[in-house]
């Protein structure tokens, strides 16, 4: 046991604005609206020691947070190296609940163990990657001159291929026409070429099973790398997809919108899926989502990091059964949408033009996160919030 302890917790809420964004037909999907202005949400996380060193991470929503509260107070006077025994012990005492709070403070505490350490968090983890290859993963389409038609999709495929992306997954429209999907499943196959892989994940907005069943033989027949999440079960019928991956030969990958080790383990041991989903914020930090990537190894198959960010980033850099990190939300008329570069003070970013040629990230090498996060602007823009001592 380490003689840290953890003497305070700090959330605070706050807010950062999007330029040329705007809701979809019924106001949840972000989309490219010119002129259009919405306002995000983000939390961030500060964990206090009696030996000074701290944990820093920005992530998680309003749930998060809600669930954390549930279970701040266990925390306080903990050794935060013990992060085993905190998964364990939350997961318990928080069974009947989602446990999106445990990500926030679980990353918290591995950014902490990385400054205690002075050691980068992919190499506490094992790491060896010191670049990871992106897709370039889109909004959703629009009708405001983005993307807003097959070939808007093509074009910017092309365009995401010259900079060097040797992946390109289309989110299609909210307010779908299945006819208008597969158009795009083949005009942006029709533009790239053979080479580059290509994938498709609808978000759930498919509204049956059958029209699922032509979107998936349109992505047989254009030679997809993968299907997401298509269709309105909301990505959680084992018995859906298994009937589907009887139908149709593209993988599909699904566990997104499941949380939990044991719930990933069950679909796939049920065969509901080819390759594994996995987010550190969703899935229980750095602790949960390693978990899931190791016992996604076990049974064989590849785990996909879900979203960007420098925990995706420690994360795959320990992790030899993946494929991509998911460079997320581009459009061709706005390279920073819907997330919030402007935390970081260190010219840390996500975005459309961050690869190299290579189609490749770095991974953070400083200690902890390897991130500095701009705690002014963060204030600055400060909501709300609790502290817990
Ligand atoms: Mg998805």
């Amino acid at each position: 046991m380490s003689k840290l302890r953890i003497t305070k917790i700090e959330v605070h809420e706050f807010t950062f604005p999007m330029e040329d964004v705007g809701k979809d037909y019924n106001g949840f999907n972000l989309v490219y609206e010119p002129g259009g202005k919405q306002t995000g949400t983000s939390y961030a996380t500060k964990v206090f020691t009696n030996e000074g060193v701290t944990g820093e991470y920005i992530g998680g929503d309003s749930p998060s947070f809600a669930e954390f509260n549930m279970f701040a107070g266990y925390m306080v006077g903990k050794d935060p190296i013990q992060r085993e025994l905190v998964y364990n012990d939350v997961k318990r005492a928080m069974r009947k609940f989602d446990k999106m709070g445990m990500g926030q403070i679980d990353i918290a505490l591995w950014d902490l163990a990385g400054k205690y350490y002075d050691a980068p968090v992919f190499e506490l983890l094992g790491g060896w990657r010191t670049s990871l290859p992106c897709y370039a993963s889109t909004m959703h389409g629009d009708r405001n001159g983005g993307l807003d038609s097959p070939e808007a999709y093509a074009d910017f495929a092309v365009a995401c291929k010259e900079m060097g992306y040797k992946g390109f997954k289309i989110h299609g429209w909210g307010d779908y026409d299945i006819n208008q999907e597969i158009a795009t499943v083949f005009a942006v196959r029709d533009a790239v070429g053979p080479e580059m892989d290509l994938m498709i994940d609808p978000a759930c907005e498919i509204n049956t099973w059958l029209e699922t069943v032509k979107l998936g033989k349109a992505c047989d027949e254009a030679q997809f790398a993968w299907l997401e999440d298509p269709y309105k079960d909301t990505g959680i019928s084992q018995h859906g997809h298994n009937q589907l991956k009887k139908i149709i030969k593209t993988p599909i990958l699904q566990t997104e919108h499941i949380r939990g080790l044991e719930q990933h383990v069950d679909f796939i041991a049920s065969g509901a899926t080819d390759l594994v989903r996995v987010d550190p914020d969703y899935d229980s930090g750095i602790t949960g989502a390693f978990k899931i990537a190791h016992a996604a190894e076990g049974f064989g198959l590849d785990v996909e990091i879900h979203s960007p960010g420098p925990a995706q980033r420690a994360l795959m850099a320990a992790i030899r059964n993946t494929n991509y990190y998911e460079m997320a939300l581009l459009s061709p008329k706005t390279p920073e949408i819907g997330r919030c570069n402007a935390v970081y003070a260190d010219g840390y970013r996500d975005a459309t033009d961050e690869i190299d040629s290579n189609g490749h990230v770095p991974v953070p090498t400083g200690s902890g996160l390897g991130v500095t996060y701009d705690w002014d602007f963060i204030m600055k823009n400060r909501t709300g919030g609790r502290e817990y001592s």
